[in-house]
Order: structure tokens, then sequence, then C-alpha cells
């Protein structure tokens, strides 16, 4: 029974690996810019020593499941992979130490932080909000969380991306610039981090467009495999 005057949304989930319940979703928040290759390309180098992570935001209704086609984006002639892994967090935690890493991470998945490129980079040039770029309907994929058993804090292994099978990106974990209990500690000591919530962790160089009936697909080591097809444009 409720007091609504039209129904609430439902809940984000994600399936989990080896379970029949769900992880649901609380928010996603995505790291700009923590690989230093892809810094480059993007025109703005990171120097760690003089630097801080920066952060966006994803709605968590913008979540798709790996496997999906989603429409070619409207609003946009630049859209774009970023292949990344996403932290999947089971704990509170505020003004996290990093030795507290382990007891926050629930599990980890695969995921694409679909981006209007052109939109993004208007903004970012003119000083505004990244939301038009970023923050758009079907922009967040990500496959089955993974529990994070015993792997442990991941620091290494292998994440890929092809689009129609050309390798695109091509990296590993180990080059994170702000490692996941780095990022931990710093995103804690500006929000109450809660269970359900993800952390997409940047994305190594290669992105680049794609365009309606691609088939993109990303890889990382000991976590999954994340599947999109571009859609025609709405
Ligand atoms: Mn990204």
């Amino acid at each position: 029974m409720n007091n609504y005057v039209f129904p609430p949304a439902a809940v984000p989930s994600l399936p989990i690996v080896g379970s029949d319940k769900r992880f649901a979703v609380n928010r996603i928040f995505c790291v700009g810019r923590n690989y230093h290759a892809h810094a480059v390309e993007m025109g703005r180098p990171v120097d760690k020593a003089t630097m801080k992570p920066f952060y966006f935001t994803k709605t968590p209704s913008t979540l798709v499941e790996s496997g999906a086609t989603v429409p070619y984006p409207c609003g946009t002639i630049n859209y774009h992979n970023e292949m990344e892994l996403v932290v999947a967090i089971g704990a509170e935690g505020f003004r996290l130490a990093e030795s507290d890493a382990a007891r926050m991470v629930w599990g980890y998945a695969a995921g694409l932080d679909m981006t209007r490129r052109d939109l993004q980079l208007v903004a970012r040039d003119q000083g505004r909000p990244w939301d038009l770029g970023k923050d758009f309907e079907k922009s967040a994929i990500c496959t089955a969380i993974v529990p994070v058993g015993e792997l442990g804090i991941l620091d290494k292994g292998n994440i890929n991306l092809t689009v129609n099978g050309a390798t695109k990106q091509n990296a590993d974990l180990s080059q994170l610039i702000w490692n996941i209990p780095e990022l931990l500690a710093d995103l804690s000591q500006f929000y109450h981090l809660q269970p359900g919530d993800l952390i997409y962790t940047g994305t190594p160089e290669g992105v680049g467009p794609v365009k309606p009936g691609d088939c993109i697909n990303g890889h990382i080591a000991g976590v999954g495999d994340v599947a999109l097809t571009v859609g025609e444009p709405e």
C-alpha cells in the first residue's frame, strides 16, 4: 500500500554470478581520467603528485544489463565506448582509510561508461557540468556482479574492448592512476558510501566513436565480459 500518485520506478539492479538474488543499485559514481594514456588522449594529462581524482555521477536509472541493444542516443554525432572495471560496494563507509577497502568491496563487474563525447567536450570546455555528455538514458552498461571472494582487492589484470572484433582498448588494471583503496578513501571524504553503490573506475586509452550496428565486447580478466550492440537512432 502506498500513497504515490503514479507507480514508482523499479529499483535498478544487476544479476549476481552464482546466485538467484540481485544486487540493488543505489548510486553510480564514475572516476574521470584514471589511466595516464587516456588522460593524454583527452588532452588533459594527470600529475598524481599535484592532482586529486575527480568524479561524476550517472543516475541509477541509466543502468542497462550487458547483452542489450541500445538505440544510438539522441543529441550526439560522437557516441563513444569507455571500458571500465566496476566496483560494487557492500558496506557503509565514510572517511575511510585505504586499509578499509577489503570490507567495502562486495564484488566487481565489467562496465561501459558510454559517452556523448561531443556534448561532454562542449560542457568541459565551457566549464559546464558533464551531465548531457555522461548522464543520459541507457548510458551505464554493466555485467552481473562477481562476488569478491578470493579476487580480493584487484590491482592487476587485463582490461580490453573490441568493436566488431577489432581491438580498440587493451590495458591492465595495474595502470589505474588511483587504485581501488585510494579511490574508496578519497570518494568517502565527500560521500557516505552505501551498499549498492557502484564505482566505474575509469577507462584506458582507445575510446572512440561507435555507430549503429556495431557490436562492442569488453573483457576484464577474472571479472567478466560485457557486450553491447548499438541500435538505430530513435
Ligand atoms: Mn569513464
